[in-house]
């Protein structure tokens, strides 16, 4: 059962480099950051943005 919470914590630790297709802002950002910049659009101008504009970040794990 243990996967099941690893799998939580994983989530949670989720981070996206984001680029905005406006202004080419490139900002680290984790997941509830990425929910915002998608429903509000991008922190520094606004634009509306979409979900191929993050790449998600690979983490090394042991
Ligand atoms: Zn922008």
């Amino acid at each position: 059962m243990t996967y099941a919470i690893e799998d939580a914590h994983r989530s949670a630790m989720s981070r996206y480099q984001f680029t905005c297709p406006e202004c080419g802002q490139e900002i680290e950002v984790n997941e509830s950051m990425r929910e915002a910049t998608l429903s509000h659009g991008c922190p520094v101008c606004t634009a509306s943005v979409s979900q191929s504009d993050f790449v998600a970040e690979q983490q090394t794990e042991n």
